[in-house]
């Protein structure tokens, strides 16, 4: 343990460190859309809609979104009902608010371009410490280090020693690669996504194994506090080819101006549901129940079938309605 916790704190061990991180991501990262391009945008966007989602669901919703946004230009002069539209489903609609807030800045004070700097980038709504580091490194090789919860667990376990706000950034910058700052701030982020993870590191695939104090023996993470159990009942009213839909308060702390279908609360009775299922949205795992059959006298509207999909829906509604074949 002596002898591997001096060489990763010499520069002998930094070397050896990023060296073998990085031939590591050369050969092993994965194959992802946002991987195939430096464009700043794209980058951009990646990095926003990774944040607190999944991989999987990121794919799906990226390739969409550039498709029918191509540019920031293009971004910066379309509805904000539309981009919530395409984002939907994705969660987290904030972030969608003020992408399209930060696209019309770029437009307005940047000529269309994204800055570099991570100082102007942060000057954008919806961009932090760690998103502006992301986009300055990998789009436009600056040479600045990232934190972010996968890096914060990698050197923590590498260094062995728990290190909190400003000694992360340190230790990440001592670390770091200057030559290819953008593909070392992916590699380690990669690395604990895929080989140190939470739980159970995969220590014997590890690139860094020998460099590394713990090798898993310690820093493995508890889970998360439990979810919170919820039931909830919406009406699914459909005539004529049109369905009825409420809009939620634009002051919503969640999912504010966003269409969904009427929920129908029935004290002390379970209504009777054509459909069950389980939905979970943040830290809250919903039991969801529709029934089919005349909305509750609520405001709302009835929206034909050929709009829906240009709607911003919930992602919840959207998962009832093509469960129902609507859209
Ligand atoms: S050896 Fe294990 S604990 Fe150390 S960095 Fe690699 S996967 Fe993480």
């Amino acid at each position: 343990m002596q002898k591997r916790q001096l060489l990763i704190h010499t520069e002998r061990g930094r070397g050896l460190f990023r060296g073998r991180l990085l031939h590591w991501y050369d050969g092993h990262k994965r194959d992802l859309p946002w991987r195939m391009s430096h464009d700043p945008y794209h980058v951009w966007l990646s990095e926003i809609m990774l944040q607190q989602t999944r991989v999987t669901a990121v794919v799906e919703h990226y390739q969409r979104f550039l498709k029918r946004f191509p540019t920031i230009e293009f971004l910066a002069r379309s509805r904000l009902s539309s981009v919530l539209a395409v984002w939907s489903g994705l969660g987290y609609y904030r972030r969608a608010h003020m992408l399209h807030a930060a696209a019309k800045k770029v437009v307005k004070e940047f000529g269309g371009k994204l800055p570099a700097r991570p100082g102007r980038l942060r000057t954008l709504p919806g961009i932090g410490r760690y998103t502006a580091a992301a986009i300055a490194s990998i789009a436009f090789n600056e040479p600045v280090a990232v934190v972010d919860g996968n890096v914060k667990r990698v050197l923590q376990r590498v260094l062995g020693k728990t290190l909190t706000g400003e000694e992360l950034w340190s230790a990440a910058e001592r670390l770091f690669s200057r030559r290819r700052s953008g593909d070392f701030n992916q590699a380690i982020m990669e690395l604990g996504a895929t080989v140190c993870l939470p739980r159970r590191p995969k220590c014997l695939l590890c690139p860094v194994l020998d460099l590394c104090v713990t090798r898993g023996a310690e820093g493995r993470e508890e889970k998360t506090a439990d979810q919170k159990k919820r039931k909830i009942c919406y009406a699914l009213d459909c005539q004529d080819g049109s369905v009825f839909l409420v809009r939620r308060p634009e002051d919503a702390s969640l999912m504010p101006g966003m269409w969904e279908l009427p929920e129908i609360c029935v004290p002390n009775r379970e209504p009777k549901t054509w459909m069950t299922f389980r939905h979970s949205i943040t830290i809250t795992d919903y039991l969801v129940g529709v029934a089919q059959g005349p909305a509750p006298s609520v405001k709302g509207c009835w929206v034909t079938k050929s709009r829906l999909p240009k709607l911003p829906l919930t992602g919840l509604t959207r998962k009832i309605l093509r469960a129902a074949k609507i859209i």
